[in-house]
């Protein structure tokens, strides 16, 4: 059974059809990666799973559906995302920015942590852990350089522990070197528990890290596969000319 099962999900815009049918499957330990040209819908797929846009079709996380919750609700569930451009707080330390991503909203939520005050704290620190912050806790994202802000923004994403985390380029803006070493970090995440689907225009990385890649383009499927067979599917290749990447 697939950890997230995406079937069918199509999404409109008045008369643009950005999603079409598609079907993804993320599994156990996976890194799945969604990649396609400018406009092919790889962030509408991201909105319309984590339930930020309305879709028709189905979304499962551990077989349980998904579909008409609100996405607070998918990501208590487990189901997570990043977004494009990375809003950390820059007047907070890095622990502090993830601390707020982890509090409590609800009140059973505060009584349950007052209960069990280190459970927070404890996930904090796994995730700057996980991500090779720890040494960055107590400084501003500011004062960091690129690659390890996004390292804080997905460690933000991480803190509550999902079972799949969606990442809309976090490579975007970063060198090579950056790149490689978030690749490092993302290649540690399904030891960690988390599933991961990758959507990024950096073809080293996305080639790099995932074991299976689905090509969108008009925002229909047009090639899954391993990274040697959508580097070699001609329709892949069709698709890709005639962008400005
Ligand atoms: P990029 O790689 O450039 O980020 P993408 O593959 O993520 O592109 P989307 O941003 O999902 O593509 O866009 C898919 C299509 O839907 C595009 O034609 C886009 O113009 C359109 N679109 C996206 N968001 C909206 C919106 N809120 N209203 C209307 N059209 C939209």
């Amino acid at each position: 059974m697939s950890r997230l099962e995406v079937r069918g999900l199509s999404v409109s815009y008045g008369g643009l059809v950005a999603v079409d049918a598609v079907d993804l499957d993320v599994g156990d330990g996976a890194i799945v990666g969604l990649i396609g040209p400018n406009g092919a819908g790889k962030t509408t797929c991201i909105d319309a799973v984590c339930g930020f846009v309305g879709a028709s079709g189905h979304v499962r996380l551990d077989g349980r559906a998904l579909d008409g919750l609100p996405p607070h609700a998918r990501a208590r569930a487990g189901l997570v995302r990043t977004f494009q451009s990375v809003e950390l707080f820059d007047d907070l330390t890095v622990r502090e920015n993830l601390l707020v991503a982890a509090a409590p909203t609800r009140w059973w939520s505060l009584l349950a942590d007052a209960l069990a005050p280190r459970r927070t704290r404890v996930d904090v620190d796994w995730a700057l852990d996980a991500l090779g912050l720890r040494d960055a806790g107590d400084a501003r994202p500011r004062e960091l350089p690129a690659g390890a802000r996004r390292l804080v923004g997905l460690a933000r994403a991480i803190v509550s522990r999902p079972r799949v985390v969606l990442l809309d380029e976090p490579a975007a803006g970063l060198d090579p070197s950056e790149s490689t070493a978030l690749g490092e970090r993302l290649r540690a995440l399904p030891a960690l528990g988390i599933s991961v689907l990758l959507v990024d225009h950096d073809m080293h990385l996305v080639l790099g890290v995932c074991e299976e890649v689905t090509v969108l383009d008009f925002g229909q499927v047009i090639a899954r596969g391993t990274p040697a067979e959508v580097r070699a599917d001609p329709a892949v290749a069709r698709a890709y000319l005639g962008t400005t990447r």
